[in-house]
């Protein structure tokens, strides 16, 4: 059915980008929902856009460590105080906080204490929140990880991309595989049981036996799972730019791509592991990522820091990337903002549901009292032919195959229903 693979769910992004916008004024809505009670399940998310090395295929919105990081924690409590009275903050407790970037640990033991006192001291955080910190090896130092383990972060994502020195100096990570896998080891037996790392397969020339390393390496460390990614090349990438001059041999096609899903899915599975996302794989009941639970099902997301995305209600808003104080606005936002529609948030959560692995239209339906499934049936038997679905109750259910073209079924389904919507609310 598909031959050319997606492998991020920014492809569905593109039919939602100027889809569903309220047109009603995005201050006057903010104001008006800043006074109201929270309904939604939610999350804060926090973006520092420091890195101490930057990895060669790596396009995420960073920049080379530099003196400003001395004060970004000020800009980040600064943002905390100026949103933490609002009604709508208040009224609801936020059950994850995720940093994210960049790299967050940039930012020393002292800063880090600094945010987490003031972040738990005027916002609503639950006691059972998941403090979730993206991490890299290096900057796991001892008095970071001792104000985490005070200050109740208890989730790290630790960026080890693999664990073979070969591909380690390919992508441009710090620190060789002896030193990962030790202090993977140290950091879970202080107890930080909710450590997962990223993983990157297909990466040039990687070999079979390589993966084969750092699948064995998954499983005989403790960790609670691992984020799992297709290299994608990224133009302007250090990596890009090698394998445009020749220097570096292109990717593998995708057949060995394939091979290598396939290994890494079946191998994992097969022990004790099960799917979480398209591109994430747990040990049971050790990791529930509540951060993208909240994301995947259109709730609310406290954006705080420079170039950080999130929603408050049906207000979507992104952070500007230069931003170095707090605007005069009621929330610590950018002019890049605007208020979506009902339409906008059930295909979020179509999408959502894709990226869990299964499609249900059923409460989707019944939530906008239209017939989704009806418009979607012949795609859906399409899928069920290919068997990249299968039907379980009122469920379809992405087979192995199906996560492996998960992203591409996400983007079809989202084309089809961003169509079908538009149709009606047109009418
Ligand atoms: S992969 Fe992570 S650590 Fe590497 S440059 Fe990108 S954000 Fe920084």
């Amino acid at each position: 059915m598909y031959s050319e693979r997606l492998k991020s769910h920014h492809a569905s992004q593109v039919y939602l980008k100027n889809a569903f916008v309220d047109k009603q004024s995005q201050i006057g809505y903010v104001k008006t929902l800043l006074q109201t009670k929270a309904t939604r399940p939610r999350s804060i998310y926090i973006h520092t856009p420091y890195c101490t090395n930057l990895c060669s295929f790596c396009n995420l919105n960073r920049t080379m460590i530099n003196s400003s990081v001395e004060d970004y924690h000020k800009l980040i409590i600064k943002q905390i105080k100026a949103v933490a009275s609002y009604p709508y903050i208040q009224s609801k407790e936020f059950d994850s906080i995720y940093f994210g970037g960049g790299t967050p640990t940039v930012l020393s033991a002292k800063q880090w204490e600094q945010i987490l006192e003031v972040m738990h001291s005027l916002l609503p955080i639950s006691k059972t929140a998941e403090i979730s910190v993206e991490t890299s090896i290096t900057e796991l130092t001892g008095d970071r990880l001792e104000i985490f383990g005070i200050m109740g972060v208890n989730r790290l994502s630790v960026g080890v991309q693999t664990f073979v020195d070969r591909g380690r100096k390919l992508l441009k990570r710090r620190g060789s595989s002896n030193e990962v896998i030790s202090k993977i080891k140290k950091v879970v037996e202080m107890g930080f049981e909710n450590t997962n790392i990223d993983l990157i397969y297909n990466y040039p020339n990687q070999t079979m036996q390589e993966l084969e390393f750092d699948i064995k390496t998954i499983k005989e460390l403790n960790i609670a799972g691992l984020s799992y990614y297709s290299l994608i090349l990224y133009e302007g990438s250090m990596l890009g730019k090698l394998i445009e001059d020749g220097t570096i041999e292109n990717l593998p096609d995708i057949d060995a791509e394939k091979l290598m899903f396939d290994k890494v899915y079946d191998e994992l599975l097969d022990n004790g592991f099960e799917l979480l996302e398209l591109t994430k794989i747990v040990r049971k009941n050790r990791d529930s990522y509540k951060y993208i639970q909240v994301k995947n099902r259109a709730g609310d997301c406290l954006a705080l820091g420079n170039g950080a995305g999130g929603r408050l209600g049906n207000y979507l808003y992104y952070n500007g990337p230069m931003m170095n104080k707090v605007p005069k606005m009621l929330l610590p936002i950018s002019p890049m903002g605007k208020v979506v529609t009902e339409y906008y948030n059930v295909i979020t959560k179509i999408i959502g549901q894709i990226q869990f692995g299964y499609i249900s239209f059923n409460q989707l339906d019944a939530e906008i009292n239209l017939k989704m499934h009806e418009h979607a049936r012949s795609f859906i038997e399409e899928l069920l032919r290919n068997r990249l679905v299968v039907k379980e109750g009122e469920k379809y259910r992405l087979t192995k195959e199906g996560v492996f073209w998960g992203n591409n079924i996400c983007s079809d389904v989202t084309k089809l229903l961003v169509e079908f919507l538009n149709e009606e609310a047109g009418r």
